[in-house]
């Protein structure tokens, strides 16, 4: 049962040589927030502890407004998974306070190893995370020796670490279409809508593995053709990692960055969004005047887990943000060599967006250029 400050969440458990599919249970310990009259005095004083730390905060787009704002304010981020690792990356603060989940922290650390990276709360994960255990992953790799393995950035480290290449949203299609082109067979984990998609988009002979987003696999496509139809002049806009039936209705599928250049390109005024709520911030900054509906999900009925807010991107605050910069807690800490073998794989999705970029410089085609560098990016 869900008490104040822990919620238990379910989320689907896909079946691995050691187990069958069924329904994986977590919790998320989401803080209280502060009464409105301490939330300035918390700001103040992360402001203070960032400058006495030297610290640079570095945020999801699917964390709490207040935190995106903060991070901005302070000289930081707020981007998706990739752009918050290359922003800690080359910044020049030798502590990263990273809010988003665990991996997002684990990515950063293995592009900075030799940085401190702290995180308001370690407990935070992600449901593809947890559904892609590291030993039955490499078991199926074993299985499978004749193909290439791709993985998606929201996996373990030791996931990241047994693939061949790691791939964000908005880059899987390019490579998987790359992979192909060579003839090459693919393992793909763990969000099996992404994978669905990006199959189909490209004819690649993949194998997918059963995992999912707790958040965007709650959208439901027969609600939200019941919604288009109350709103004929509204445009979608869809996170692949949503079901095929929300994709199939989408006038933009693309990843956090591109979803809110849409929203702010888009020559519509009304736009449904099937992604984390949290990015509403954003949206709605990018897209003043426009009006935004969140996506439909099972609504407040028993089988919905996430009504379209990722509980573990809710555990970070300001409270334990403070907390965290306050006491130097909440490090992460990885094997050198494991963080050396997990790069390699995400090393190289750098240099396949750079050549990329580098080829269509070089041609002058200035449209596709623009195309290129919004897709160039994260998950
Ligand atoms: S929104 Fe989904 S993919 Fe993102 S961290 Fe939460 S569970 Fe993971």
């Amino acid at each position: 049962m869900d008490t104040p400050n822990r919620r238990y969440v379910e989320f689907d458990l896909p079946a691995t040589p050691s187990c069958t599919s069924a329904i994986g249970q977590a919790w998320a310990r989401v803080p209280e927030p502060l009464p409105a009259g301490e939330r300035a005095a918390c700001v103040a004083r992360i402001r203070e502890l960032l400058a006495r730390e030297r610290a640079v905060l570095v945020a999801h787009y699917y964390v709490d407004a207040e935190l995106q704002e903060l991070a901005e304010e302070t000289g930081g981020c707020v981007g998706d998974s990739l752009e918050m690792a290359r922003f800690g990356r080359d910044h020049e603060a030798r502590t990263l306070v990273v809010a988003g989940v665990r991996f997002m922290g684990e990515t950063a650390k293995i592009l900075s190893p030799d940085k401190r990276i702290l995180m308001p709360d370690l407990d935070a994960t992600c449901s593809l995370d947890l559904g892609c255990p590291a030993a039955d992953f490499a078991a199926w790799c074993d299985a499978h020796p004749d193909r290439t393995v791709v993985v998606y950035a929201n996996t373990s480290a030791e996931v990241k670490a047994r693939a061949d290449w790691v791939v964000t949203s908005s880059i899987a299609l390019d490579v998987i279409a790359d992979l192909h082109a060579r003839g090459e067979k693919i393992l793909w984990a763990p969000d099996r809508h992404l994978g669905d998609y990006v199959q189909r988009q490209t004819g690649a002979d993949m194998l997918l593995w059963q995992g999912s987003c707790l958040v965007h696999d709650e959208f439901k496509g027969t609600e939200l053709e019941l919604l288009r139809a109350e709103h004929p002049q509204a445009k979608v806009l869809a996170h692949p990692e949503s079901p095929a039936a929300v994709l199939a209705q989408a006038d933009v599928v693309g990843s956090t960055t591109q979803l809110i250049e849409a929203a702010r390109k888009f020559d519509a005024g009304l736009l449904i969004v099937a992604t984390d709520q949290g990015i509403l911030h954003k949206m709605r900054a990018a897209a003043p005047g426009k009006t935004f509906l969140a996506a439909p999900t099972a609504g407040n009925s028993a089988s919905c887990k996430s009504c379209a807010h990722c509980p573990w991107m809710a555990m970070n605050a300001l409270s334990n943000l403070a907390e965290t910069l306050e006491h130097g807690r909440n490090e992460i800490r990885l094997d050198p060599a494991l963080g050396l073998r997990a790069k390699a794989p995400i090393d190289r999705m750098l240099d396949f967006a750079d050549r990329r970029k580098r080829r269509v410089q070089a041609s002058g085609d200035l449209a596709r250029d623009t195309a290129l560098y919004a897709s160039v990016g994260p998950a």
